[in-house]
């Protein structure tokens, strides 16, 4: 049994699906809700230095997401507006060009594997236009050649889609996991009924902290936290070629459709979770500065969801430490969109007691340690 169905959930019943398990999934509101409902769908990896486990595993997610979804696409007839399209990064001081050429020497060895290689190339001039305005780009340009775009919504639905046409994975929408009963292998649900499982994938997003939290042991801080994030949706006329953009925070996504989203604010603290203000006012004004194309462009969703950040900020995956029968499958905080499919997987194969092949920072096991460790507890050491 799966419960959310967000990006890792549904992945997850499609991953699940594919192997033949039986399956339920159990959402609060409809799948593709939560921070997966959301407007920005930028596909960046983390930058091409200092090499690691988790850059190789988001630059793994992020070239296998292509033929995930292409075949996905293949099945139910879908676009899920995805696209490599590319990041342009413009350059404001001179200090930064160094930098950047010599992130570029490290992305022909590290961007160049499994056949494929991608360049992070410096540039003096956009090849686009105003695509950012020259102002930004005094010492050049960055042109990644690897990141891309996914429109969110049209991906969840497609994998929605396929879900339906298979009809093998059972889908109950419209309420909530209220509490799991790890001794009776049930989830009680809001309305006061049950669901009994074999084994249960925890994927609710921000939801999924309480629900883990109240499995125990008893922790002085939360296992995760919701992280408000702001966008928005913009509908102009532009060529279909440009590349998304990219500067100090600042996403200016180009989708399908004359749509381009713009994001996000990173809030720690607010008191309305789900409502826009000045800030995405203030976002939306810098994106204008930035393309000047934006500038007749009119805003036609403003958006605002939590993203789930688990307390150590690496994703949440695996088995609980003391029912393990119970997985976390949550936690992606800024990148769910890159690599929730090979999370998927990951998750599924510890299910049916393999290893967890991930890095270690990425277990729930790691992170109910670091949540108990804080308290400077003996009981909450580590054991690998
Ligand atoms: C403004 C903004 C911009 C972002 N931009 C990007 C980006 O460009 N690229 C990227 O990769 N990521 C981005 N993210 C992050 C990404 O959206 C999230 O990491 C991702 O959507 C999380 O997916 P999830 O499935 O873990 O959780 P969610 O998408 O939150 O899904 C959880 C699901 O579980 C359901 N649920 C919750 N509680 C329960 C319960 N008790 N019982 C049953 N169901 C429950 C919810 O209704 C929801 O459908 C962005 C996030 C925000 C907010």
């Amino acid at each position: 049994m799966i419960v959310g169905g967000g990006i890792m959930g549904l992945w997850a019943a499609l991953k699940a699906e594919r192997r033949g398990i039986d399956t339920i999934l159990v959402e609060a509101e409809r799948t593709g809700s939560g921070a997966s409902g959301g407007l920005l769908g930028a596909l960046m990896a983390h930058m091409p230095d200092r090499w690691n486990e988790k850059k190789q595993l988001q630059f793994d997610g992020l070239l296998s997401l292509e033929a995930e979804i292409a075949a996905l696409e293949a099945e139910t007839g879908l676009s899920a507006g995805y696209r490599r399209c590319g990041r342009l990064i413009p350059l404001p001081k001179a200090h930064l060009r160094p930098i950047a050429e010599r992130h570029s020497r490290e992305a022909e060895t590290n961007w160049s594997q499994q056949g494929r290689a991608f360049a992070w190339s410096v540039i003096d001039e956009s090849p686009f236009a105003d695509w950012p305005s020259g102002e930004f780009s005094a010492a050049g340009l960055v042109h990644d050649l690897f990141a891309g775009r996914v429109s969110p919504r049209s991906l969840t639905a497609t994998i929605r889609a396929r879900l339906h046409q298979s009809g093998r994975v059972r889908l109950v929408e419209g309420v909530a996991a209220h509490r799991i009963d790890p001794l009776a292998n049930r989830i009680v649900l809001a309305d006061g009924s049950s669901i009994g499982f074999g084994s249960l994938l925890v994927a609710a997003g921000v939801g999924s902290f309480p629900l883990l939290e109240a499995l125990g042991p008893t922790l002085p801080k939360p296992l995760g936290r919701g992280v408000k994030g702001q966008a928005a949706l913009m509908k102009v006329d532009l060529p279909d070629e440009l590349p998304l953009l990219y500067l100090d925070g600042l996403y200016v996504v180009p989708h399908e459709g004359g749509l381009v989203a713009i994001g996000s604010t990173s809030e720690n603290r607010y008191d309305e979770p789900f409502s826009t203000d000045g800030q995405l006012d203030a976002l939306i004004a810098e994106a204008r500065k930035l393309a000047p194309g934006l500038h007749e462009a009119e805003v036609v969703e403003r958006w605002a969801g939590l993203r789930p950040k688990a307390i150590d900020r690496d994703p949440m995956v695996g088995p609980h430490p003391a029912h393990r029968h119970i997985h976390a499958l949550t936690g992606g905080f800024k990148v769910s969109f890159g690599i929730a499919h090979l999370l998927a997987d990951a998750a599924l194969d510890s299910i049916v007691g393999k290893p967890l092949a991930l890095p270690h920072s990425f277990s729930l096991t790691h992170h109910v340690s670091v949540a108990g460790r804080q308290a400077g507890d003996e009981e909450f050491t580590e054991i690998r």
